[in-house]
């Protein structure tokens, strides 16, 4: 089975749910493009010319924070007017059921959580979310922040307040990456959605747990990393896949 394209590759993906006993999922940023959230890689990637990687970081950051401000408050503008799409919510109901465990995700749009998943492991943060620079104070932020407000301040302490995001060349928060690689361990069948897999370390996950017995279902229509270790590869785009899926399995769509 390994490596091929299989064109009606719903009917496989049920039967592997079936046997499994410990399913989780692993997305990216693929999974919220059919909802019109861009991907950093993507066409649509580009913000005013400026690169991701030099907004996401700690040095675009220190260089200029109202410029990194601007652009997380336009991410937030889409995301905000951005629903989720049946991908997000055929991983809310295989959880309801009791098939899917968890779903480990390197987004930071809270559109599974809106979809209904319950068990979200974030590994880079959540775009909502402000944090302190000096302080550490963490507050949640109910819409995108107008121009006249950035760079946001602390409420408590008034220093220079940041995304909570993890950054370009930041480490991952402890115990998000300590239980993504214990679900990892766990599983027995990874549905790895959208993601091209090559942002370290959250990209290892998949690898581990294929390496501790799992198999992996790739559900991309681009090839990625993780087309040779894959058990199966689902070229399609996510919300149609999951569409027929959840229509085979009789399950309705909200
Ligand atoms: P990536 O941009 O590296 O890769 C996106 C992957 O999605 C590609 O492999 C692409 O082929 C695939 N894809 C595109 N459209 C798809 C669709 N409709 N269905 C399924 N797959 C599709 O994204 P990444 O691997 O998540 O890494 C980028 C980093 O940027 C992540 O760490 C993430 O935190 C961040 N990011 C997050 C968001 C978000 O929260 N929505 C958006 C952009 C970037
Ligand atoms: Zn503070």
């Amino acid at each position: 089975m390994v490596g091929f394209p299989v064109p009606s590759s719903v009917g496989a993906v049920i039967e592997l749910l079936k046997k499994s006993r410990y399913a989780i999922a692993f997305t990216g940023a693929g999974i919220s493009a059919d909802s019109g959230v861009p991907t950093f890689r993507g066409p649509n990637g580009l913000w005013r010319r400026y690169k991701p990687e030099e907004l996401a970081s700690p040095w675009g950051f220190q260089r200029n924070p109202r410029l990194v401000w601007e652009w997380y408050a336009w991410r937030m503008r889409i995301i905000a007017r951005a629903r989720p799409n049946p991908a997000h919510y055929a991983l809310a109901a295989l959880e309801s059921m009791g098939v899917l465990k968890a779903v480990i995700t390197q987004n930071v749009d809270g559109l599974h959580q809106r979809a209904g998943s319950k068990r979200v492991i974030e590994l880079h943060g959540n775009i909502w979310r402000a944090r302190c620079t000096r302080c550490g104070h963490k507050w949640l932020l109910k819409e995108p922040p107008s121009e006249d407000e950035l760079p946001l301040r602390c409420p408590r302490c008034g220093a220079l307040a940041r995304p909570d995001v993890v950054w370009f060349g930041e480490p991952l928060p402890e115990r998000a990456l300590r239980e993504a690689f214990e679900e990892a361990e766990k599983a027995d069948l990874v549905l790895v959605i959208g993601t091209s897999g090559v942002v370290e370390p959250a990209g290892s996950i998949p690898v581990y747990a294929k390496r501790s017995g799992a198999k992996l279902v790739n559900i991309n229509p681009e090839p990625n990393r993780y087309d040779d270790i894959a058990d199966l590869n689902v070229r399609e785009r996510a919300a149609p896949f999951f569409r027929k899926l959840m229509a085979s399995m009789g399950i309705a769509m909200p």
